[in-house]
């Protein structure tokens, strides 16, 4: 087997690619592009798109596509050979700067909310080159923007963009005020992705995850996750299989996956690669879960991306860790004494003021329908956003509040009581895995996304809010008459002695508005929803509620002023969420409607008719037998039939009324709060009648077939 040395980055047109494939020249206005988002002009481009293609093809590409992310969430491609046929009927391969650079895909098909109606529906999709092109089976990918022809965003990846230039601009004005001028501030992104694996043929006979990707229906397993056994246990050989080639193949891809290991619930598993920039690390990440998918059939598997694919068992997240360095340099490195490390508490305070303040926006940008069977199901983060500091932040925060002094909490080495062991430095922030908003040790850590969504929108908030605080920050020193420090003039202690007054004295007041965002203890309480209420925070349940604050007066203004989303793009998107929404709940709804009807009432009934026979069987061969057991069982049957069949008849009533109203929002509303709930009763009572009805009969694949195999 190669080294891995040797098949890392393979596959991508990387800088050390570029280096090696380009003229000097034009690598250097290249990565003056990639690094300062210089404008890239088309002779620069020719020259890139030969030298991309000659590359590709000797790696074994024979076409190319612009790979984008609309609005769906999921990755879209459009393959183009390279082919370019001769007069002399020959062919050669071609590929030019403009293609490179532009596209145009037939895009009506793609969810816009109204921004393009379909007689205008060009789409454009142009080449972000800050995102690696790569090579996917036989495929040259140039990652890319996707816009209309009028210029709005039609993707994930424009706002994300945006709002990594937004946080730029504004981290660097912050860090002139410390006399710092850094050549380039960017966000990093780790996502830690959780899944499930298991066996094709149980799946094959599942409608319900076919169609829709969770269980509609299903008793839960005899064993369950109590044991907490499967948590960093072994892996098992097919699995194991599985990751070395997934390791392989995200490798090549340059995609550095490093941790993985099995999760809490049977049959679930994580894997999480190093941090990088925000942009690669979502396209990164998508490509991941698309390789996941994938290679779980090499293996007789099946990759269950679902937020909840198993009810009663854990399901499955995103962790995104976050942070903002310049030059390298992480800004949320509370270094060792971090309360006199002002420029760090300019940054954790901002950060602290953006959560609560915007905390319906970051809630919103990881609702869907999968994850609302998750948020707040005692394993997830409840739906309310907070943010856990752990003790010495706290401390500190405690102590800016209330201008006390502040001793250092006590940290220093465990001791493990092994000698050969070497010392581990407790952590300053303990882990508290309740929480939706964790500071762990040098990011945050925002635990709320599932494992099903493009992270592109959460990290487009987070940008976006943390942009704001830091430029309200930036605007009211500047307005007290404290101005950028130029680098020679750093050392000017009266200024910046009065700068820091100022500025310990602005992030106080700050403290002192949104310290209610703050909770360290346990998010998965009732205590804690009902402390939530009263300090006024939000707690949005479910998608329809968490989705209306997007079209707010204060977000539109909050996405106009820091340039990230139009008024009309950010309404657009509103409604893509919003039926999308209540389009997955729809389908889920039919695939119910029609297992129930032709697949469950029939082996129950059958069940009932074998067993009535077997009564009546038992009554003719001998008289006076007693048959009270038999007959017991069969009515609690027939009482189920009732209760299905009636849940049946409430969900189709249900079902009609969402048909007949017109208005998304509304049909949202009624989906979460009539429709779901009685599709909740439905499947209750079908899970009911799997536990008394004969196996041999019970037409689908049981938890236990499912979730624990060899
Ligand atoms: P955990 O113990 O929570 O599973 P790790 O500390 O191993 O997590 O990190 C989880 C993820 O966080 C990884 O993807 C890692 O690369 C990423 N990460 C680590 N440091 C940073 C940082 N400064 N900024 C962003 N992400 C980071
Ligand atoms: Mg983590």
């Amino acid at each position: 087997m190669a080294k891995v040395s040797e098949i890392y980055g393979s596959m991508v047109f990387n800088e050390h690619t570029m280096q090696e494939r380009l003229p000097s020249a034009t690598y250097k206005i290249l990565l003056k592009t990639i690094k300062e988002g210089q404008p890239l002009d088309i002779e620069v481009a020719n020259v890139v798109a030969h030298a991309m293609k000659e590359w590709a093809i000797e790696k074994g590409a024979t076409h190319f596509t612009h790979w984008f992310q609309p609005l769906s969430g999921v990755t879209s491609e459009k393959h183009d050979s390279f082919l370019d046929p001769c007069p002399d009927g020959r062919a050669i391969m071609s590929f030019s700067g403009k293609e490179l650079i532009q596209s145009e895909p037939d895009a009506s098909s793609f969810p816009s909310g109204g921004l393009r109606a379909t007689f205008e529906a060009r789409g454009y999709t142009a080449w972000d080159p800050t995102s690696y092109a790569f090579i996917k089976d036989e495929v040259l990918c140039i990652p890319t923007a996707f816009c209309s022809y009028t210029g709005e965003a039609l993707d994930k990846k424009t706002p994300l963009l945006r709002s990594m230039n937004a946080i730029e601009t504004q981290v660097k004005r912050t860090l002139a005020l410390f006399g710092e001028h850094p050549k380039r501030v960017s966000v990093s992104v780790g996502s830690e992705q959780e899944f499930f694996l298991i066996p094709e043929v149980e799946y094959a006979r599942r409608e319900d995850l076919v169609l829709t990707g969770r269980t509609l229906f299903g008793y839960a397993p005899c064993k369950g996750q109590e044991l907490e056994e499967h948590y960093f246990g072994a892996i098992r050989p097919t699995v194991n299989e599985f990751m070395k080639e997934l390791d392989n193949e995200l490798w090549s891809l340059g995609i550095s996956a490093r941790t993985k290991h099995n999760e809490v619930a049977p049959a679930q598993h994580e894997l999480a690669p190093i941090y990088t920039n925000a942009n690669r690390a979502v396209d990164e990440n998508l490509l991941t879960m698309e390789k996941m998918r994938l290679l779980a059939s090499h293996y007789g598997l099946v990759c269950l991306l679902h937020e909840k694919p198993f009810e009663g068992i854990n399901g499955s997240g995103k962790h995104n860790n976050w942070s903002i360095s310049a030059d390298g340099k992480n800004l949320l490195d509370p270094g060792d004494n971090p309360i006199e490390n002002l420029r760090f508490l300019v940054f954790l305070v901002a950060t602290i003021e953006a959560v609560d303040t915007y905390q319906e926006l970051l809630r919103m940008s990881v609702a869907s329908a999968g994850n609302d069977h998750r948020l707040g199901a005692n394993e997830a983060p409840p739906a309310i956003v907070s943010i856990f500091l752990g003790d010495e932040l706290d401390a500190i925060v405690d102590s800016l509040i209330k201008d006390t002094s502040y001793e250092n909490a006590e940290t220093g080495a465990l001791d493990l009581g092994v000698v050969t062991l070497p010392d581990v430095l407790k952590d300053s922030a303990d882990r508290n895995r309740t929480s939706p908003f964790a500071f762990t040790g040098n990011k945050f850590e925002f635990r709320m996304p599932g494992s099903e969504v493009n992270l592109a929108d959460a990290n487009m908030v987070l940008n976006t809010v943390v942009a704001k605080s830091l430029k309200d920050f930036v605007d009211a020193m500047e307005a007290e008459g404290f101005c950028e420090i130029p680098k020679d003039d750093s050392e000017d202690e009266t200024r910046a002695s009065g700068f820091s007054a100022a500025a310990y004295a602005y992030l106080k007041r700050v403290l002192v508005d949104h310290k209610r965002i703050i909770f360290n203890g346990d998010g998965y309480s009732q205590e804690w929803a009902e402390e939530a209420e009263r300090r006024g925070l939000a707690n949005n349940r479910t998608t329809a509620s968490a989705l209306p604050c997007m079209v707010r007066d204060d977000s539109i203004a909050l996405f106009a002023e820091m340039g990230v989303l139009s008024d009309i793009e950010l309404r657009s998107r509103y409604e893509v969420k919003l039926e999308k929404y209540n389009k997955l709940i729809h389908i889920e709804t039919r695939v119910m409607k029609r297992m129930v009807r032709r697949t469950f009432l029939p082996a129950i009934n059958k069940y009932a008719g074998e067993l009535a026979n077997e009564i009546n069987a038992c009554k003719d061969a001998l008289v006076g037998a007693d048959t009270n057991v038999q007959e017991e069982v069969l009515k609690q049957l027939l009482a189920g039939v009732r209760r299905i069949t009636e849940a049946l008849h409430a969900l189709e009533a249900a079902c009609d009324k969402v048909d007949r109203l017109a208005d998304e929002q509304e049909k949202a509303d009624f989906n979460a709060e009539t429709v779901i709930p009685t599709m909740e009763e439905l499947r209750a009572g079908v899970d009911a009648m799997e536990i008394i009805t004969s196996r041999d009969l019970w037409p689908v694949p049981s938890y236990n077939n499912m979730l624990f195999y060899v």
